[in-house]
């Protein structure tokens, strides 16, 4: 099916220049999922293979166009907008090479994870991380450290090698053998490096895991930090909840060599109504009857409880499936370290009471999830500690979401909280530099090298590191 996605791409010529008889779209607009964000290209290309993408890049820089790539469009800021080249990596989406023996993977940018997974699974090899849904893009996802739960780092973290073509117009192979030194800052690299053409990726064997869903309640769990005894115990780990809900939902995954054992009614809850019905519902009834929304969570996640299934890792560490697109859409995700979750968390829910005391409509369910801190990636926001990930959401139209929004970056901002980069944020340069120090300082130099004129620059870039 993925082979004949070019045939649904309208197919113009263009003539006497470098791009010619590649695929593309002229003055056409894009939004993301989350329809926040438009953008008018005065060029969508379509590449097939490297070729392509390096005479887009060519031609671009021969005529000082800015260039950006765009997997999935599931970045819920404007970090992947352009008014130059857009370079749409759909047809780009084959697996080069599976190397059994090594458990690596090299793969085309555009394939999507849950295509990734699939077939990987077929020649017994997993990935270690899985971000709740796989509908993106690998390099897009790896681009803004998209990251699940557990006792492991982000996916980027798995990143061993990458070819690039820089802004310069090289190609480069970055590996423990050539460019070394850029394949950490290649891992969650926000699209400003240069277009990645194919990444390699560690994985592991194949693997299952024994799954339940349970409801505790706020207090229990972070109650003498609770939440450190389930991070530890358990190889992964989250929960959700809403801060006018007693009742939260929490989600455990452990290894087992025991055999698959599905339960139909848990399957049909998790397609029907955890996929398809609550985020929508949720969403509504915050703003047509917002006092419902509480008694409804709490019967939702009571219903959603469920006794250990078992089943491969790649099918139950994405539990989204297709979400349906939530117009207007808004979530900010912050990484916080582990230890600090609870006093964060309780100061969350007492800003949430202050505003709902206003009577302002309200928000989503909020996730929490747990990430180990590793050295791997330097743009991680869980780079060098333990982290407590902590994501809420709104919708645009809602009254007083931005000042609510900035009120929980205030609060995250006293426990050194690092947004997801590609969610929505109000990080400004002052701030990168303050929250990833050197790190942030070898990415632009890296960035001064590898784009010295910001072909593949925009206003997010500009905003977040000049
Ligand atoms: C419903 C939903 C669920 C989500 N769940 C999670 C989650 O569980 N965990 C999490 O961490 N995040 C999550 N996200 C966020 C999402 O994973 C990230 O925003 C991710 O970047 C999206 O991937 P994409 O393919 O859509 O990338 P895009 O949004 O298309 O692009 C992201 C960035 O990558 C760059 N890029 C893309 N391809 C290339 C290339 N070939 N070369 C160079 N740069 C490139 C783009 O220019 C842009 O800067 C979720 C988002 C949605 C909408």
């Amino acid at each position: 099916m993925r082979k004949f996605l070019f045939l649904l791409v309208p197919f113009f010529i263009q003539a006497n220049n470098l791009t010619k008889g590649i695929p593309f779209l002229e003055n056409s607009s894009f939004t993301n999922w989350a329809h926040t964000h438009e953008c008018h290209p005065a060029k969508t290309f379509y590449p097939k293979n490297r070729e392509d993408v390096q005479k887009i890049i060519t031609e671009a820089i021969e005529r000082n166009i800015p260039v950006k790539a765009v997997g999935s469009g599931h970045s819920m800021n404007n970090l992947w907008c352009t008014t130059g080249y857009f370079i749409k990596t759909d047809l780009l989406n084959d697996i080069i090479s599976i190397d059994k023996k090594n458990m690596t993977v090299t793969a085309q940018c555009g394939i999507k994870m849950k295509y990734l997974f699939r077939i990987l699974a077929k020649k017994g090899l997993a990935f270690t991380n899985q971000g709740m849904m796989a509908e993106q893009s690998i390099v897009g996802a790896l681009a803004t450290g998209t990251h699940g739960t557990g006792q492991t780092g982000v996916l980027s973290d798995y990143v061993i090698g990458a070819e690039l073509i820089d802004g310069n117009g090289n190609f480069l192979r970055i590996n423990k053998d050539e460019n070394a030194e850029l394949l950490p800052l290649i891992r969650v690299n926000l699209g400003a490096l240069g277009f990645i053409y194919s990444i390699t990726l560690q994985c592991e064997p194949l693997f299952r895991l024994k799954h339940k869903k349970i409801t505790s309640s706020w207090d229990k769990m972070l109650e003498g930090k609770k939440y450190l005894e389930w991070y530890h115990k358990h190889d992964y780990f989250m929960f959700l909840g809403h801060p006018l809900t007693d009742t939260i939902l929490i989600y455990t995954y452990d290894r087992t060599t025991k055999p698959v054992k599905k339960r139909w009614k848990v399957q049909l809850k998790e397609k029907l109504l955890m996929n398809k019905v609550m985020n929508y519902l949720q969403i509504k009834m915050a703003h047509w009857l917002p006092g419902v929304t509480n008694e409804f969570l709490d019967r939702f996640f009571h219903m959603m409880e469920h006794k250990s299934i078992r089943d491969y890792s790649y099918k139950l560490l994405s539990p989204l499936k297709s979400p349906p697109e939530i117009e207007d859409y808004i979530e900010e995700e912050i990484a916080i370290p582990i230890e600090h979750f609870d006093s964060a968390m309780r100061e969350f829910l007492a800003l949430y009471k202050k505003y709902e005391d206003r009577d302002f409509e309200l928000f989503g369910v909020i996730s929490c999830r747990f990430v180990k801190g590793t050295k791997e990636s330097p743009l991680a926001p869980a780079y060098g500690r333990d982290s407590a990930y902590i994501s809420i959401n709104s919708m645009r139209h809602f009254a007083a979401y931005e000042s609510f929004f900035k009120d929980f970056e205030a609060i995250m901002t006293k426990y050194d909280g690092r947004p997801h980069w590609g969610k929505f944020n109000h990080l400004d340069q002052a701030q990168v530099l303050q929250l990833y120090g050197q790190q942030a300082i070898d990415f632009n130099t890296a960035r001064a090298k590898l784009d010295p004129n910001h072909l593949f620059g925009n206003e997010y870039l500009q905003d977040l590191f000049g």
